[in-house]
């Protein structure tokens, strides 16, 4: 475990662009790796953290969120449903295609957001009627 190692799981990271909705929610809410202890993400092989991302709805962003903030060499733990080799291949796979994942994790933050809003309004809307 690295002495950075955040509680909770590396999703629960904040960024800039992680604008919550007016219930807070952010797509960290929706992290299926909740519960889970520093320990599950940062001793390998990473069974736990990895079983739980198979079945996130938010791996994208995750793991986008990862291969940003990540330097290469820097690598630890599960994230985003990968290894740190997996993202190493990740990472290469980008950049091959001149692909930013700092770019594609505010895309995918800027999608969250709107959707999320929406679900507020809805349930407002559903409460008000
Ligand atoms: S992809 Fe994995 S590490 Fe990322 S939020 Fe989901 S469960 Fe957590």
């Amino acid at each position: 475990m690295t002495a950075t190692a955040p509680a909770g799981g590396p999703a629960h990271r904040r960024t800039p662009g992680d604008e919550p909705s007016r219930t807070g929610a952010t797509w960290r809410s929706l992290a299926a790796c909740r519960g889970l202890g520093p320990d599950d993400f940062y001793s390998p092989p990473y069974h736990r953290a990895l079983a739980r991302c198979r079945h996130c709805q938010v791996w994208e962003p995750c793991l986008f969120l990862a291969l940003a903030s990540e330097g290469a060499g820097y690598r630890y733990g599960a994230w985003g449903g990968a290894t740190p080799a997996q993202r190493d291949a990740a990472y290469a796979y980008l950049a091959a295609r001149h692909l930013d994942p700092a770019a594609l994790l505010a895309q995918e933050e800027a999608w969250w957001s709107r959707r999320l809003v929406g679900q507020d309004d809805q349930a407002l809307a559903q409460a008000a009627a």
